[in-house]
Formats: C-alpha cells, structure tokens, sequence
C-alpha cells in the first residue's frame, strides 16, 4: 500500500520509516527543504536509536523516500498521514492546529478517490471533524475518510514502541476505511499487536486521556517524594512497594526534576483547554499540571540549596541535558530551568550531553560545553545530573573526585549508585531519600587534602571520547 507521512519529524520518520519496514511505498514529507535534503544525501535530522540504520535500509530496499513536494507525492497514495507539530497555542494553553489544518488543505487539493487521511499527531476531539469538514468543502465529490490514528511512540524507544505497541488505536467512523486501516496494519497484527478500534472522538480522546495519566503520574510521584524526604524514607522503596501492585504499575513512578518534552506539559494543556470549552473541570489533570510547573519552577532552588546556597562565581557542571535520556528533544527539558536559576545567582555553567547539544545551543546562552562529562566535570563547584543518560552510571567516580573542585553531586534522576559515588569522595543529594533531607542544609566547603584539579583530561576512556553511545534503555520520563 501506498503511504504519505507529512510532517518529518519525531513522529513522522518513525513512522514513515516503520511502516516502510513493514513492507509498504512510504515517501515522508516534509515543507522543511533542508530536512529533505540532508535525508536525501543519507543523513538523518534527529538522533533516535536504531532510525539512521531503518531508514538506510528501507531506502536501499526502495520502499521510503523523501519530498517536499505534497502534490506528486499523493498520486496513487492509499494513505495520506498528518504527522506536523501541534504545540500550545502562543498566549493561550490550547493546541495549535495551524498547521494541521493548512496540510488537510493541502491534501484536499491533490488527494484521488479513496484517500484514508489519518491524523497522527496529537490532537483535541473534534479535530477529525474539523480535517474532514476542510477536504469535503474544498472538493466535495471527492471519495475520501478522515481517521484518527494517534502515535503513542516514546523518544528513545520509539522504533521499538512502534514495532511492538502496546496497542494501536485506530479512531474511524467508516466502514470502508476500517478495513483499509486493517490491511494497513496487518502486518503488525499478525505479530500480535492489540489493534482497538473505536470511534473517532474517542481515538483523540484516547492520546490525551492516556498522556494526561501518565504525567499525573510522575507528579504523584514527585511529590510522594517530597513526603519522603521529610519523613526520612526512600521514594524508590515506596515506588517499589507501591508499583508491584499491578493495578498501579511500577512505570512512570521515578521521581525526577519535572516532567518535560514536546508532549506531556503542552497536551496536559491543552485537554484542559478543551475540556473547559466544554464546561468541563478536569481538577485531577489541572493540580498536576499545576505539581510540575511547582517543581520546575523550584528544581533551581534546590539544586542550590543541595550546593551549599552559594553559587556566585561558582562553576556548576550539567551532566545530561535533553528532557529524557536517548533522544537529543530539548522541548521543555528540565535542565533549561536549572541552568537559568543558576545563571541567575551568578553560576557558570559548563555542560556536556550525550546526543543534546546541537539543539541546547537553540534554547541555551552563556553555556560551555564539554566533549564528555570528565572535561565537563574538571574544576566544577558541584555536578548537576539532570537526564538519566546511561553513560552516567558508569563513570569512574574515583576519576571525577580527582578532577572537581567540591566533591557533590546532585542527582536530580536517582540513577548512580550511592555506594559507588559515596565511596569516591561524593557528597550525594538525592530526590526522595532520607540523606538529601539530612544534608540539604549542609555548607559545602572545599576539601583541604584534596590533589589540585588537573584540568582537562585525556580521551582514553571509553566513554569520555563519544566512541561509546549508550545502548537504548527503558525512558523514565
Ligand atoms: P516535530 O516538530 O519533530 O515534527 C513536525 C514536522 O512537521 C517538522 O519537520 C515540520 O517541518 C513539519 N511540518 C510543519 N508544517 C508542515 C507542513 N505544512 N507541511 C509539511 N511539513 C510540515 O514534531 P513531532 O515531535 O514529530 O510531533 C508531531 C506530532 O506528534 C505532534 O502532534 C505531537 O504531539 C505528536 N506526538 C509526538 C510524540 C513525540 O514523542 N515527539 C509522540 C507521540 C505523538
């Protein structure tokens, strides 16, 4: 079948390049000229493990290429997917559904009889109705039917969430596009895939209700772990013992600085939005969103406090900056909240990230950056962990105590081994554990016997030269 992705980004090259490995004509399309030709000439706009290879082959195999032009890409399409971006409207709190609503357009001027046009990007109830009121006015003879289809991928994980969903929900109203969508995804059925159909409002429900929970999720989370600092108990013992209950579920229970991202806070929005246009209060979604913009607002003030208050003059090193781990997505990344308190106390900051630092340099001014985390590390007054890159944990501790100024660390991901970071010099802040409670006050003071930093450091380790990326793991946020 053939199959036309419009919008080449997260959502739409996964996909695009998913649904060319699942054996249909896939061309992604993108109005970004330069995205089109940078995976033209074989290379790939964002860093998503495991998509350079996919595309690579499925372009080899002749099953995906890349154009800007919409028209000639939508002769003989069985499928015209909208995959373009949807962030919250500037000034208000409700999607952006410009354009959403120029490509249906768009498509209505092109589209042949029988086109399934499939929403993919995240969008509010009523949307679907509003795509196909657009086609149908322009071209009202036209055999067409407007779907939802929303994409639950994870940054990260995303092939992999696509290939092996927990389920695929398909939102259609008629009876012939169903069974196209059927034959569209088969290949994933007969793997076993959960495919639900339902409904087209409640499809769109459907994403934001599922995103909505998760992010009330994390902020449960987060301010269980408030509790347990001021209890003296672990946040990750209670997370352990509260997620076997397998009506609650041990994912998304990782207390952190915030959620972030392109997704969680701007949908979070946005179904607020639209449930208030229809006089409806979503209390539970709105204190959550409420919980995080707290948190984000205060991880700052935190990390300060944890570094003895007084950052002026001070060199704070930023390991991890992106929103989560394995993606380079800056999009309202936690660490742009950290780096501004501190740059507002007068810190300066030295970062090093894994895959984000070409997009930090959009969001980010007055930031060194580092080519790994031990020159990033080397004469700093503190260590901010802020993504839970796996490289992380692997760090020779012993090393970086030999190479920072102050010795602590504050792990805003719970992900190093305090055993590990304690035994090498490190006075460790946690989120939710009994020792951060104990010492947030504690005045850091330079160690007397301490050998003098030695600056910079040679490449030799493994991780330290970027030859080592590290392998997919599970997202915590
Ligand atoms: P993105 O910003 O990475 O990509 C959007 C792409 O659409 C860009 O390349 C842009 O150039 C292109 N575009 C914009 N207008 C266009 C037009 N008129 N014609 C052709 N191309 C156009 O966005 P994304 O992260 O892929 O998200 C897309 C949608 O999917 C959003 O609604 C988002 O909420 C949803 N979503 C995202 C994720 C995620 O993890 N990123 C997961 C699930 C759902």
């Amino acid at each position: 079948m053939k199959v036309v992705i419009v919008g080449s980004g997260y959502v739409g090259l996964v996909s695009g390049a998913c649904f060319s490995a699942l054996g249909h004509s896939v061309v992604c399309v993108d109005s970004n000229a330069q995205k089109i030709n940078l995976l033209n000439s074989g290379g790939v706009p964002i860093f998503e493990p495991g998509l350079d290879a996919l595309i690579k082959t499925n372009i080899d195999e002749s099953r995906l290429t890349f154009s800007t032009d919409l028209k000639s890409s939508l002769k003989g399409a069985d499928f015209a997917f909208i995959a373009v971006g949807t962030p919250t409207r500037q000034g208000g709190s409700e999607a952006d559904l410009t354009s959403v609503y120029a490509v249906a357009s768009e498509i209505a001027l092109s589209a042949e009889d029988g086109l399934v046009v499939v929403t993919k990007s995240t969008v509010p109830v009523g949307t679907g109705d509003a795509v196909e009121a657009i086609i149908r006015t322009s071209r009202p003879d036209l055999v067409f039917a407007a779907v939802s289809n929303p994409e639950f991928l994870k940054e990260g994980s995303a092939i992999d969430d696509f290939m092996n969903p927990d389920r695929v929900v398909v939102g259609c109203d008629v009876p012939w596009a169903t069974e196209k969508m059927k034959m569209l995804y088969e290949p994933l059925r007969a793997t076993g895939a959960p495919i639900l159909y339902t409904g087209r409002n409640a499809a769109e429900v459907i994403k934001y209700a599922a995103n909505a929970f998760l992010a009330i999720k994390i902020s449960f989370i987060n301010e269980i772990a408030d509790f347990c600092e001021a209890v003296s108990a672990d946040v990750s013992e209670v997370a352990n013992g509260i997620g076997q209950d397998t009506r609650i579920g041990r994912a998304f229970l990782n207390p952190g600085p915030g959620y972030g991202g392109s997704c969680f806070p701007k949908d979070s929005l946005a179904l607020l939005a639209t449930a208030q246009s229809h006089s409806v209060s979503l209390r539970v979604v709105e204190s959550s969103i409420a919980a995080n913009d707290a948190r984000k607002r205060g991880i700052g003030r935190r990390v300060i406090t944890a570094l003895g208050n007084q950052v002026r003059g001070k060199t704070i090193a930023i390991l991890g900056l992106t929103f989560k781990a394995n993606t380079d997505d800056m999009r309202e990344a936690p660490s742009l909240n950290i780096i501004a308190a501190l740059q507002k106390m007068g810190a300066r900051v030295r970062a090093y990230d894994p895959e984000g630092m070409e997009q930090a340099r959009h969001y980010l001014q007055n930031v060194d950056y580092a080519e790994n985390a031990y020159d990033c590390v080397a004469g700093a007054d503190g260590i901010v962990v802020a993504t839970e890159w796996k490289e992380f944990q692997g760090l020779d501790f012993a090393r970086l105590s030999s190479l920072v100024s102050h010795p602590v660390i504050v792990d805003l991901r719970n992900i190093l081994d305090s055993r590990k970071v304690e035994a090498a010099g490190f006075e460790l802040h946690r989120i939710g554990s009994p020792r951060r409670a104990e010492t947030a006050s504690i005045q850091v003071t330079p160690r007397l016997l301490k050998p003098k930093n030695t600056g910079r450091v040679e490449r030799e380790h493994p991780a330290a030269n970027g030859s080592v990326r590290p392998a997919p793991q599970p997202a915590a946020v």
